[in-house]
Parts: C-alpha cells; structure tokens; sequence
C-alpha cells in the first residue's frame, strides 16, 4: 500500500504521549496540523520508560554514526529548553554532568574506543579525555578509587554528556518540593498545550482499543478508545512505546523487553565524597551497568542495558510481550536474577553499596527492535497509519528533536534517518544494539518465573 501523506490543516492522531508521542505533535504543531494526542494516563504517565528521575544524553555511539548526530542536534534543543525554564524560574531539565565511560583492564573496549573515534571525526574532540592511567582516574574521580583498584582500569570522559531528569520545582527562586515524574515530559507537555495540541487522557477516555478502518479496508478512518468512542482522523501515529507491539500485528519487529533499575538513598558521607560525580558506565558493552549522580533528591540510580525480561499476559492468546509494570502489579519489584547481578557488579565496582539497602526498583520497558534502531515508518498495510516506537532503550536524548524528524516522514520527505528506521524485515530476531552497547548471549527471561521471580522486600536490603 502506497502511503499518502497528510494535507495541510490535516486531523492527526497520536497514540501515547510519551518521549515519542509528545516530541511528534509537538513538531507536527508547529506546522499547523491538527493534533490530538491519546494516552492511557494522566501525562506523564506513571509507567512510559520516559517517566524516570533520569537518563543517560549522550553523543558516544560506537559504530552508530547516525544516533551520534542526533544526539549532536538535540543538544542545541537541550541547552534552548533550560533557557526556557530558567525563564519561567524552573530548573534545568538537562545537566552538562559529563560521562565516564570505564573499561575492566588495560584497554578501551571496542564501543569506547570507535565512540571516541567517531566524537573526534565529527568536530567534537574538544569533549573527550582520555585517561592514560588508572591512577589519573582515581586523581580526577576519586569517587571511583574502589571500581579502578578492582581492575575498571581505564576509561575516557565526555564533557559534553550528561542527563536529563526529574529536577526540583523551584518557586520563587526557592525550592519547595520534588515531582515524581519526567519534569522533561512535563515541560514538552506544556509546549504541545501552549501550541494548540489536543489532549485525551484517562485509562477509558483516553487508551486506544482499535483502529476503525474505511470500507476498503486499506485506510484507517480513526481510532476507537476503551469508552466505546469512535474518533475520527485524517491520519494516525501509533507511539505507545513498549505497548506498541501489543497493539497491532509486527511479526518480530518489535517487542517489549523489560530491564531492571534500582535506587539506593546513599547516606551523607558518601553523597558528599560522590557530588560532582558524572554519569558512568561500568563496562557497559560488557556489563551492561551504568549509573548516575545522586539527584537533589538523594537518589542514586543504577541501572542495566542487557537482554532484559520479557512478559506474557494469560489473557492474550497471540504469544505477544507485553510490559508488565507497578501500575497494574503494585507489589513487583526486580526480578532476583536481576538482583543479584546488580549486586555482583557493585560488589566490584563500588563496595559500599553492600552496605545500603535497595530503597527503589522498577522493571522499566523497552519497545526492542531486533537491530537497536528505531522502526518509525508507515505501516504498510494503510495508506495513513506511522509506527513511531522501537525505541530499543535509548530514545529519550532525542526527546526535543525526534519529532522533527518523526515529523519529516509523516510528510513523506525521505532521510537517512526514515532509511534507517524503515520499515524491515529480520530474518533473526535475536537482540542486540545498533551502537555495541548491549552484549546479549542468551535470551531473555520471563517475568515472574523461576530465577526472574520478584525480589521480596527483604532481599532488597543490604548485602551483608
Ligand atoms: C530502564 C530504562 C532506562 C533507559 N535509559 C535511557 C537513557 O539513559 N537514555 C536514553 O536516551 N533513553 C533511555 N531509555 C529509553 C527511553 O526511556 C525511551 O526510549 C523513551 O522513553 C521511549 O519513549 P516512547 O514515547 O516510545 O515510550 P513511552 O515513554 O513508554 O510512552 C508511551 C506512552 O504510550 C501510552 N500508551 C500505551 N498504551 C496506550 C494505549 N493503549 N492507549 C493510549 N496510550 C497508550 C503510555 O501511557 C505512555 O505514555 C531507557 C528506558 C528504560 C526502560
């Protein structure tokens, strides 16, 4: 089926409004279409894998030569967004902290070292130190004496990474409280609203159930929600994230994979001898750990890019995963496998943590492609139907700039990027990463089942 793209003055309807969803009619705003966004929450929505305290923004991207440029974009977008919340007495929602990526041994792994290849071809070598000892890392990071002297023996920095997150509300220049959702999500939220993006939200209201078609069948007429309320559009974009795959037929394109994060609340020595800390990776093509600075809020998260868990819900016949996430199970935690791989990594990389229980931990949802690059691109079965997902883990660095490039192909205007997240078949739908960074030799384990159990409360407490 040929796709038609959209006319000017066009009622577009976006499903999800999360990094992806929100970016879109955002983008799509500013061109004067008519835009209504559908979500299943009150945006943000409590369980999307953009609602997080923070996430990694960086420009390292191994062999991925286009991901490093859109990270290049959007952070020009970054640095315009904290200028408008300075403006409106909010605080930054992106923060130049740096990353330092460690390696274990006496060499860079292969993704660090193309990364710093690639970063210094692309004009950017100013950003990167590259640290010739082990003992130059402990003298600049003291922070990771114990990760050095236990063999993560070299590593390179990147000034000009950094992370976006869930910051303090500042009234009147005061800080007076902490949101617990993306303040990022937030902010793009109130973009869309202040340019006339309309808004469904609500678990009936607003969550998709099906598509109406027309006659033909070859022409999706609009979308029907869980209240029984037909909503008719010109076109349709399906952005719901990691429930994407649930929501239509893509073969093995995609799929929801769940990894684990933790939280600890670290106590004030260490929050002390750990400010001023980048966000690291621990090996992280190797080990799949990476971590962040204590937030004001004093939280340390810790989290994992590996081959995840997947879910299967009894009630669904067709063997699709799905996320399995708090709202609906309030009681999961991280599975004990997970637990207990976080615990070897840290027993390592930062000994402390032994000593610390576990205060928070989520199973947070990617929407996978078998090859790590996004699938955004017509459906092929409707003449006026985008996919807009597979963000495979990595997608909320582009949050300010994505739409615009989501945007170019609903208009149907070619790039290297519509190229690259095509529409494609796989003949193999093992997992990996477009850029190295997930090394995956096993397949992914259920939810709930065996090994990926939920950890109890208790098992969550320090390692003693
Ligand atoms: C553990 C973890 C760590 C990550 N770390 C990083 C990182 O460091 N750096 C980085 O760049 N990226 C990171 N990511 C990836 C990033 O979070 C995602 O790429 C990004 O959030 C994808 O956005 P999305 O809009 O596709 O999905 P989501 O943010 O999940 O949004 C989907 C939206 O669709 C809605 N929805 C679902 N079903 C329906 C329905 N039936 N009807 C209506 N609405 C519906 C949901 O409520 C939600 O609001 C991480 C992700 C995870 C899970």
């Amino acid at each position: 089926m040929t796709y038609t793209p959209p006319t000017p003055g066009s009622k577009i309807i976006i499903v999800g409004g999360g990094a992806f969803g929100l970016s879109t009619a955002y983008a799509l705003s500013l061109k004067k279409y008519n835009v209504w966004v559908f979500d299943r929450n009150i945006i943000p929505s409590a369980d999307a894998s953009s609602t997080d305290i923070n996430k990694c923004v960086r420009m390292d991207y191994g062999e991925d030569l286009l991901s490093m440029q859109l990270t290049m974009e959007a952070l020009p977008h970054w640095h315009q967004w904290n200028k408008e919340r300075n403006e409106m007495g909010l605080s930054p929602v992106f923060h130049q902290t740096g990353s330092l990526l460690l390696c274990k041994g006496n060499k860079l792994s292969d993704y660090e070292r193309s990364s710093m290849k690639h970063v210094r071809e692309a004009g950017y070598g100013h950003t990167i130190q590259e640290f010739q000892t082990p003992e130059s890392i402990i003298k600049q990071f003291p922070q990771f004496k114990d990760a050095v002297n236990n063999g993560y023996r070299t590593a390179y920095l990147n000034t000009a990474a950094g992370l976006s997150s869930v910051v303090a509300i500042v009234v009147d220049g005061k800080e007076r409280g902490w949101c617990d959702s993306s303040e990022t999500i937030k902010h793009l939220y109130k973009k869309c609203m202040d340019h006339g993006v309309q808004f469904v939200t609500g678990s009936d209201r607003g969550a998709f159930e099906k598509f109406i078609f027309k006659n033909d069948q070859q022409e999706v007429q609009g979308i029907q929600t869980r209240d029984q309320i037909k909503h008719l559009a010109d076109h349709v974009i399906l952005a719901a994230g990691p429930w994407t795959a649930s929501l239509l037929d893509f073969g093995n394109r995609l799929q929801a994979t769940g990894q684990a994060v933790i939280q600890f609340t670290p106590p004030k020595e260490f929050v002390e001898k750990f400010k001023n800390a980048p966000v690291y990776g621990g090996d992280i093509s190797r080990t799949g750990f990476y971590g962040f600075p204590i937030n004001a809020e004093g939280k340390m998260k810790i989290a994992s890019h590996s081959v995840g868990y997947v879910y299967y819900d009894s009630n669904r016949s067709d063997h699709i995963c799905v996320p399995r996430t708090q709202v609906s199970h309030e009681k999961d935690t991280i599975p004990l496998k997970g637990l207990n791989n976080f615990r070897d990594f840290l027993n390592e990389f930062m000994p402390e943590t032994n000593d610390w229980d576990i205060t928070y931990s989520r199973v947070c949802w990617y929407s996978d492609t078998p090859d790590g690059k996004f699938l955004i691109a017509p459906y092929p079965n409707y003449k006026n139907l985008i996919i807009a997902s597979g963000d495979s883990g990595h997608a909320m660095k582009f949050t300010p700039n994505i739409g615009f490039k989501i945007a170019q192909i609903v208009e149907g205007v070619e790039s290297d990027y519509s190229r690259a997240w095509a529409w494609r078949d796989y003949k193999d739908d093992a997992m990996s990463s477009s850029d190295g960074t997930r090394n995956i030799t096993s397949k992914p384990l259920t939810l709930g089942v065996g090994e990926a159990r939920m950890a109890s409360l208790d098992e969550l407490k320090a390692r003693k």
